[in-house]
């Protein structure tokens, strides 16, 4: 999301022989919030990717491959067999899923988070006749903290929709999860709004199970604090680590992620800036600054600001001010909107609105525009 965001603003802004190029190894960009919907069959996958090479269309210049090596003090990246050498270049990578952490997890489970593991899963709840379905968040810090609570509360609808036949009423739902509570950067407030949301819809929440290993047939979750939990059907947030490429760079040391300027997105390498997911953004809370794609968005826009500015003497230089928006779908066509800013000292300042019709259809007009926008 925020490489594609830079690209489209840095062409806007940089005409002339500026020169501009955008590595993916994926040739179509998910926009990734619908991968919820997709979950209970409300989307299939070519409604929600477009290609990356429509960006050529723009004067952007964009290179499908993987990216092997990336050298911060050269600013070069070598790609696809090609080396790249920019007077600025953005790392927009991203956090890598690695399920493999925790044993059986693959195995047994479908992946929320990638197109893969949530078709598998829409394809084995429509099946699904009755039994213990279990959502399950792998680690406590992971990429919208909102996502698995609304994977609940949508699992929660499916069932329900499909009403002549009473499957909801066969169905033990239950969520675990490593965090202590819902969306805990959020503030007590928030947390305890979405927590009582999700359990009205007769979703039980076990807060603090940290999952260690997963057995096959029949399914056990087994926990750090001793519970064990069998399931029928498992959906699954996995952990995230920073990308291979990353931390090879010597960027996110000892299994962290990209230290970043708060405001600038700006490296301690010159003309190097990272955004979005890749980074860690430590808050006075304790927490860092969650990774979500609005904030992803908005850090693009504030780096290509900054660049245009400097290089092209338009605009004024920005700075990122901490301020998000996320939506919440809590199922029958309705949502929840949690906003505020971020950066709020001494604690984020957030307020959850709703759930209404209204901010489920904004989340839906916000899916049209991002596809059609920015390709
Ligand atoms: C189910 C789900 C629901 C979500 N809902 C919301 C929401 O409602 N609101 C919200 O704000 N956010 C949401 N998010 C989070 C949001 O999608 C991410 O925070 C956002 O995409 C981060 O943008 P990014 O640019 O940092 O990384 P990404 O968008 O993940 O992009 C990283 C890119 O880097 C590429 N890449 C990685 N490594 C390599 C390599 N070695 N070589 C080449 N290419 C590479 C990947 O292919 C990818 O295209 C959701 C995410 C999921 C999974």
């Amino acid at each position: 999301m925020g490489g594609v965001v830079a690209a489209n603003r840095l062409r806007q802004h940089l005409r002339g022989p500026h020169r501009l190029v955008l590595i993916d190894r994926e040739e179509q960009h998910l926009f990734q919030p619908s991968l919820l919907w997709l979950a209970i069959g409300e989307r299939r996958a070519e409604r929600i990717q477009r290609p990356l090479a429509r960006l050529e269309r723009k004067g952007i210049d964009v290179v499908h491959a993987e990216i092997e090596r990336l050298d911060p003090e050269a600013r070069t990246v070598r790609a696809g067999g090609r080396e790249f050498t920019g007077d600025a270049v953005i790392v927009s990578l991203g956090a890598d899923l690695a399920p493999e952490t925790i044993p059986g997890l693959v195995e047994a489970g479908h992946n929320l988070y990638t197109l893969k593991g949530a078709t598998a899963f829409r394809d084995a709840l429509a099946e699904f006749d009755g039994g213990r379905v279990a959502v399950l968040t792998a680690a406590p810090a992971y990429k919208c903290p909102a996502a698995p609570y609304e994977a609940a509360m949508l699992i929660d609808y499916a069932l329900r929709r499909r009403g002549g036949e009473g499957v909801r009423d066969r169905v033990q739902l239950d969520l675990y999860a490593a965090e202590p509570a819902p969306m805990g950067v959020a503030g007590p407030a928030v947390s305890a709004a979405v927590r009582a949301i999700v359990e009205q819809k007769g979703i039980r929440y076990h807060a603090e199970h940290q999952v260690v290993a997963v057995e096959q047939g029949p399914g056990r979750l087994a926990f750090a604090n001793g519970v064990r939990a069998e399931f029928d059907l498992l959906v699954y947030v996995p952990p995230h680590c920073a990308p291979a490429v990353v931390r090879q760079a010597g960027l996110a040391p000892d299994g962290g992620w990209v230290s970043v300027d708060r405001a600038t997105f700006a490296t301690r390498f010159p003309g190097l800036f990272a955004i979005g997911d890749v980074t860690a953004v430590p808050l006075t809370m304790g927490k860092p600054l969650p990774k979500a794609g609005v904030f992803a968005h908005a850090q693009a826009e504030v780096v290509a600001a900054n660049l245009a500015a400097e290089w092209a003497g338009r605009g004024a230089p920005r700075r990122f001010d901490g301020q998000g928006q996320c939506f919440l779908e809590t199922g029958d066509g309705r949502a929840g909107l949690g906003t505020g800013n971020f950066y709020a000292e001494p604690t984020p300042q957030v307020k959850l609105r709703g759930p209404g019709r209204w901010w489920h259809w904004g989340k839906v007009l916000f899916e049209r525009r991002w596809l059609s926008r920015w390709f």
